[in-house]
């Protein structure tokens, strides 16, 4: 029988269980490494920018040369040169001098300031008026500032976005060391369920976990292995878990996860395996199982799959991000509440709504159909013993 446990007791059961385990590292090529999780943290061997550059089109300064200058008084420097894009300026600024940069350009040795070309006159013969002092390092970057020898640029486990890419490549690095993406194995299970793209019969109600979990798992960077849907046969369920785990690292299967006699789940892990959960206290996704098989996850989701989808978001995901040794990062949102939102279950419950700006409005979801989820755009949580909550209430809402 169920021992039901809170969801955040689960949380801890499944970090103490696989919270070490790790995926291997792979190397992959820079340009296809977005959304991946990088093996290696990753430090920089160079100075960035590698030279003091220019971030305008201007003249560079000695900056004490135009101390107390003004539109009365304005300093007078002699052009000594210009740089050239792409090139080193060999000249070296002396006082009274200055130099001809354009945006993203060297700037000579000795200079400490970029003047906007803007706010500089040209009185001919080489002779260039200042009107305004500048401080030393205006308009300029100078080397290094962006990263140094041994600076680290990203820590290992960060899931790299496409600024990253561009930071790596910065840095002129064309391959990286990744972990491996997981494979998770799906298996959907249940005698009513029928594949897409078959004609349903009365009684029969279409697979909508196999496709939906799949598409999660691509979103989390996992690759997915389908499987033949199968029926609430305990045989036959027994060769589907054994094919499935000879290649997964992780498998999911949903349906028939709870105490019924057709369902089957429970005793298959208990004999292959270890039964580390079965029970949340949590609307809806209470008949959850969580397994290990050969030291493997395993995880029985509920078949409804607006249970199955929250379970997925709230025990899977975190865990297939710490295999990357990383983390979710929740986006949470305040909102208030458009409507009272009734909860007398005793457990904690899980409420969709749809959030425009600060207010957020409840999208029922009671017949566990998933097209309510595509209508949500974020879920909070009610707490356990909390007896519902009134309209304008504010709540923490979790991003879909
Ligand atoms: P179960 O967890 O097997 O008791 O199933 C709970 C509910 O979810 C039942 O109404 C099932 O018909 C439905 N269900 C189970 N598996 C799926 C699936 N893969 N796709 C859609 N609905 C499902
Ligand atoms: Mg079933």
């Amino acid at each position: 029988m169920f021992k039901v446990i809170s969801l955040t007791e689960a949380k801890a059961i499944i970090r103490d269980q696989f919270g070490s385990l790790r995926l291997s590292a792979e190397t992959t090529e820079l340009k296809d490494a977005s959304g991946r999780f990088l093996a290696a943290e990753i430090v920089s061997d160079e100075f960035i920018p590698a030279f003091d550059r220019s971030t305008v089109d201007g003249y560079a300064v000695i900056s004490r040369d135009l101390r107390g200058c003004s539109d009365s008084i304005p300093s007078i420097l002699l052009k000594a040169g210009e740089s050239l894009m792409g090139e080193m300026p060999t000249h070296t600024l002396k006082p009274g001098e200055c130099f001809y940069v354009p945006t993203g350009g060297a700037l000579p040795a000795g200079a400490d300031a970029m003047v906007m070309i803007e706010f500089v006159e040209d009185f001919g013969s080489g002779e260039f008026a200042f009107v305004k002092p500048v401080a030393p390092g205006a308009n300029m970057i100078f080397q290094g500032e962006d990263l140094q020898p041994g600076s680290q640029i990203l820590p290992r486990g960060k899931r790299l976005n496409p600024a990253d890419i561009g930071t790596l490549a910065s840095m002129g690095l064309t391959e990286i060391e990744v972990f491996k993406q997981p494979e998770v194995g799906i298996i959907s299970t249940g005698d009513e369920l029928v594949p897409a793209g078959i004609k349903l019969v009365p009684g029969k109600i279409r697979d909508v976990n196999t496709p939906m979990l799949s598409a999660l798992l691509q979103e989390t960077c996992a690759v997915s292995q389908t499987h033949e849907i199968v029926p609430d046969q305990r045989d036959i369920l027994r060769k589907a878990i054994q094919k499935a785990f000879s290649t997964a690292d992780i498998l999911l299967i949903s349906g028939g996860t709870s105490v019924g006699e057709h369902d089957n789940l429970p005793v298959l892990i208990e004999e292959l395996g270890q039964i580390l959960v079965h029970g949340i206290a949590i609307k809806p996704g209470k008949p959850t199982i969580i397994g290990k098989i050969d030291d493997k996850p395993v995880f029985g989701l509920p078949g409804n799959p607006v249970a199955a989808f929250f379970m997925f978001h709230a025990l899977v995901k975190p865990l297939l991000f710490s295999l990357s040794n990383s983390n979710v990062a929740l986006q949470t949102v305040r909102a208030n509440l458009t409507r009272a939102v009734p909860s007398n279950h005793g457990r904690e419950e899980m409420i969709l709504v749809r959030r425009e700006g600060d207010q957020a409005t409840p999208v029922p979801s009671k017949s566990g159909l998933i097209s309510t989820v595509s209508k949500a755009n974020g879920y909070f949580l009610i707490p356990r013993e909390k007896e519902g909550l009134a309209a304008g209430e504010q709540v923490n809402i979790i991003r879909l």
